[in-house]
């Protein structure tokens, strides 16, 4: 009996995974990638070091408006597997104290071309410069349009990625394929991804790292409570803190509060800074910080506090010491924007998953067309998850449309 013919469009982690997956499920696989080279996202993943998963994959990392398809699809490759799955093809890992898991070799190629090496050996026909424009249902399956020319597929397994970072192969392409097959694409939005605030203040903190508290309230509830490092920029704030916070602060909460000492309450503050002010006495208060912060931010919140910069700490009211106490435990940060696609590592929205069959990815209104990684409306946390949702929805994706009856 001849193989099942099975097209993957988009030669990202999850495509490349689907297309291991269908391959060893007996499939004739042909992978479509648009780019000169597979995996060039993947290539740019932790830093350059590939960040492949986490130690924690419990579900609350991960967003999806179907929560059945992420625990399903997750249940059936998840960590375990995944290592097992790379420590086969030879990758040595570690895991670092914040539970991410990175090749030993430190080096994102080293994964990418462990798949490469795969997907060779199991006979896949990788098509590098190729991208799918046109997508239709036939009699035998699917027709595949390419600039100029056509294959037919039996299944296809759409992996074309989403729009972030469109400089490394990110787009909206993929949307219009399943859209063209009459899926619904929910509202698309940047999030890992830097803040864009409002006022100047931050201005002159351009390149200063800290760890701070962010806190983000909805009147008198508290939507999030990170500890993180924050970079200030000349737009705002980036770093894991704002990478972090940017999903719940492009969504409509555009207010969040930064504690510049972390752990530090607004009480211990005003007793602390009480007892200071006496025991440096005889200083400007623009000083009053100095040893506590980096110099420019404890001359930010004397300014924002409307203080007299050089004011003798000796000399500064209790209201002001309330003010102070209160700005650097507390102090307001109104949010703009959460920066472009261009800035961001995922995309939240995608395809709707109540169109796809949570077990199988395979979609509800096309049988035999399957979907994997960021092109569906799943994102996850900075941390791994969002590889590991590409491994373990490329897996279930390509064994699924291996074994289906279409
Ligand atoms: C800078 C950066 C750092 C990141 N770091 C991490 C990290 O450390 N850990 C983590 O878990 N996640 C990280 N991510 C997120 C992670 O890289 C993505 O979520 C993941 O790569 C998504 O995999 P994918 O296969 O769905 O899409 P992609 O990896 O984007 O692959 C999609 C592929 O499809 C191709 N394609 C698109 N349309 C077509 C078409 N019509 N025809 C043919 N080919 C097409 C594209 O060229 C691309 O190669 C990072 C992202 C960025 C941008």
């Amino acid at each position: 009996m001849s193989k099942k013919e099975i097209s993957i469009i988009g030669g990202g982690a999850s495509g490349m995974m689907a297309a291991i997956a269908a391959a060893r499920g007996g499939a004739k696989v042909r992978l479509w990638e648009k780019d000169h080279s597979l995996g060039r996202k993947l290539l740019a993943t932790g830093n350059g070091r590939c960040n492949f998963t986490n130690r924690d994959l419990a579900p609350k990392h991960f967003y999806a408006q179907v929560p059945a398809v992420t625990d399903m699809v997750l249940a059936q490759f998840e960590l375990k597997q995944t290592l097992e799955f790379f420590n086969e093809l030879g990758i040595e890992y570690y895991c670092d104290a914040r539970g991410r898991y990175f090749p030993k070799s430190n080096e994102a190629p080293s994964v990418l071309l462990a798949l490469e090496r795969e997907l060779e050996r199991l006979s896949v026909e990788v098509n590098l410069h190729t991208e799918i424009v046109g997508l239709k249902k036939n009699k035998g399956g699917f027709l595949l349009h390419q600039r100029g020319e056509s294959h037919q597929a039996r299944a296809v397994i759409l992996t074309c990625g989403g729009a972030a970072a469109p400089q490394l192969g990110g787009g909206e392409g993929g949307y219009l394929l399943a859209g063209q097959l009459g899926h619904n694409i929910t509202p698309l939005r940047p999030a890992l991804a830097s803040l864009e605030l409002e006022g100047n203040w931050f201005q002159k903190l351009q390149g200063i790292r800290l760890d701070m508290d962010l806190s983000v309230w909805e009147g008198s509830k508290k939507m999030l409570q990170l500890t993180d490092e924050g970079l200030f920029t000349k737009y705002g704030l980036s770093g894991p803190l704002a990478l972090k916070s940017s999903r719940l602060l492009g969504q409509g909460c555009q207010l969040c509060f930064l504690n510049f000492v972390p752990g530090q309450t607004d009480p211990e503050m005003i007793s602390f800074l009480s007892k200071r002010t006496r025991s440096i006495s005889s200083r400007p208060a623009q000083e009053l910080f100095n040893g506590l912060l980096p110099q420019k931010i404890g001359q930010m919140l004397v300014r924002e506090s409307k203080i007299d910069p050089e004011k003798d700490t000796a000399r500064l009211l209790e209201t002001e010491i309330k003010k102070l106490a209160s700005n650097l435990t507390a102090w307001p940060v109104k949010v703009k924007a959460v920066r472009p696609f261009k800035e961001a590592q995922v995309t939240v929205g995608g395809v709707d998953l109540h169109e796809v069959i949570p077990g199988t990815l395979e979609s509800k209104k096309i049988p035999g067309l399957y979907f994997a990684g960021e092109l569906l409306d799943v994102d996850g946390d900075t941390g791994g998850y969002n590889l590991q949702w590409a491994w373990s929805s490329g897996q279930v994706a390509g064994k699924s449309a291996a074994a289906g009856d279409v």
